[in-house]
């Protein structure tokens, strides 16, 4: 970090911006006692693309989020609650990835926890991504120790606060009437109870104690001194659908329990039907009120990343036509700000590796392509082995020249590579399943096809570059073993 940076809200100071790092190489590869042989200066050479890519990435919380003030207002409306001491009601929120949930949700959060420290109203907002803390066991006790962690420097102030107060009163500064306490003596008392309270507070392991207990220490936690308190569970879904509704079942009747503070919950969903698998009473409570966000269209997405090119860019750096193309392609995506932000990143970062003056849509193309192939490696990377199977049979019949790949075709090469590699064979049906699956996922084109008196099939096709995908497969140490494959395909004119 450099001391005499001016922090303004754009730059993250923690972060040299390109253009800085820049200006500092230049001057070391300036100095004559420098023997260096021109590796960096190329690279240098180039007009710089990026003022702060910084902002360009996920984890960059933009200070304004265009298009999306009628449900940050809906939000702070039910929240306000929280502000005049009430419990808010708890709020479902719905829409697909990059529609800004969660920057939206934490800029709320954020502005809420401002506002009450202004006022000293006790309020405060806890914020957990359930794709990463996916059990009932790590919510719980990742609450229990934020909850914890907060008491004891509560209760460190207001250690600090006896300490001077005691001093003042025997320094003859302050009246001991002034004092909440009839003398010296309690006030001791008070102190020596309050580090009583503050050793018995330990922190939750993240593994090892059973649940009721994990719970017990984050309902005492909370309740430990009255205040209202907000949790916000991000990608909700993932936890249902990981380890079921119990988590939110104990959250959402504690409220009856809880003596001093009052518990509201912000549940935040990619997936719209979530609430189907949920207990009846959990979704009545959990969606007490709910908040849709809808996937933005190009001209949205084209506010937004104009707004954030602004600081990210030089200025210049973007022919005119580079946005609107980011965003047409990411309106594409179910209108995904995100996918619009990285296709954009990548852009700059590929005119910036081929020296060119400035982003232009071929960049963009270029981006487009290499995002979508990183996810397609992704895609098939985690794919159950099963999958894998098939998906390879799928492609050694198209290599082989295959036209209009079958789902009996599919089978008979399948059924085969099971063998050799000693996996269990799944039966037509399911394999038909699998097909499906992969279909949903972008990866295969399925279409039925209707064969007369002799029923139905589908006719198959690769929907990924045939090399890629299958170099990621083959990196899967089981699929790897297939030595010899010609013998597979001959297996399609058996039967
Ligand atoms: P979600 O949680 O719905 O998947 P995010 O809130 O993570 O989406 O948004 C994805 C990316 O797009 C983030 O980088 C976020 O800052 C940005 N973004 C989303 N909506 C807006 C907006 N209205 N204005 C500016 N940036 C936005
Ligand atoms: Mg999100």
């Amino acid at each position: 970090m450099t001391a005499n940076d001016s922090p303004s809200e754009n730059h993250p100071t923690d972060q040299p911006s390109d253009r800085e790092f820049a200006v500092d190489v230049e001057d070391v590869l300036e100095d004559e006692t420098t023997s260096s042989q021109g590796l960096f200066d190329d690279l240098l050479s180039g007009e710089p693309i990026f003022e702060n890519k910084e902002v360009l990435r996920p984890s960059y919380t933009p200070d304004e989020l265009p298009h999306r003030s009628e449900q940050i207002n809906k939000m702070a409306t039910i929240l306000v609650a929280a502000l005049r001491g009430e419990t808010p009601s708890n709020i479902l929120i719905y829409g697909k990835t990059g529609t800004g949930k969660t920057a939206s949700a934490k800029f709320v959060s954020q502005e809420l926890e401002g506002t009450s420290r202004k006022y000293d109203v006790p309020c405060e907002v806890e914020y957990i991504n359930c794709e990463v803390t996916d059990t009932q066991y790590r919510v719980l006790a990742q609450l229990a120790n934020k909850f914890i962690e907060q008491n004891e420097a509560h209760i460190e102030r207001r250690l600090e606060d006896l300490a001077d107060l005691r001093e003042a009163v025997e320094e003859g500064s302050t009246a001991p009437e002034a004092t909440p306490f009839t003398d010296l003596g309690e006030l001791d008392r008070r102190v020596e109870e309050l580090e009583a309270e503050g050793e018995e507070m330990e922190p939750v392991p993240m593994t090892g104690w059973p649940t009721d207990r994990v719970y017990q220490e984050f309902f005492d936690a909370v309740d430990y001194r009255e205040r209202v308190v907000v949790i916000m569970l991000d990608e909700i879904d993932k936890l249902v659908e990981k380890s079921g509704d119990d988590t939110l079942y104990n959250l959402s009747r504690m409220n009856s329990e809880l003596d001093n503070s009052r518990v509201s919950i912000i549940g935040i969903s990619n997936d719209l039907k979530f609430t189907d698998f949920l207990d009846p009473r959990v979704k009545s409570s959990l969606g007490e009120e709910e908040i849709v966000f809808p996937p933005y269209d190009a001209n949205q997405l084209r506010d937004i990343l104009q707004h954030r090119a602004d600081i990210a860019f030089e200025s210049a750096a973007l022919t005119d036509d580079v946005i609107p193309l980011c965003a047409a392609f990411a309106a594409q995506e179910h209108g995904d700000a995100r996918r619009a932000l990285d296709l954009l990143r990548t852009a700059g970062e590929l005119a910036e590796r081929s020296q060119a003056e400035r982003v232009d849509e071929s960049h963009v193309r270029q981006a487009q392509d290499k995002i979508e192939l990183d996810r397609v490696v992704e895609v098939v990377r985690t794919l159950p082995t099963q999958s894998k199977l098939v998906l390879f049979s799928i492609i050694l019949l198209e290599k082989n020249g295959v036209q209009n790949v079958n789902t009996g075709e599919v089978f008979n090469i399948y059924k085969r590579l099971c063998e050799e590699i000693d996996a269990d064979v799944l039966t037509q049906r399911r394999v038909t399943d699998l097909i499906s699956e992969l279909d949903m996922l972008g990866i295969v084109n399925a279409i039925v096809v209707s064969k007369g008196r002799y029923g139905r099939t589908k006719e198959i096709s690769l929907s990924v570059p045939t090399e890629e995908t299958e170099a990621v497969l083959l990196a899967d140490s089981r699929l790897g073993d297939i030595e010899e494959i010609q013998p597979f395909v001959q297996a399609r004119f058996d039967n």
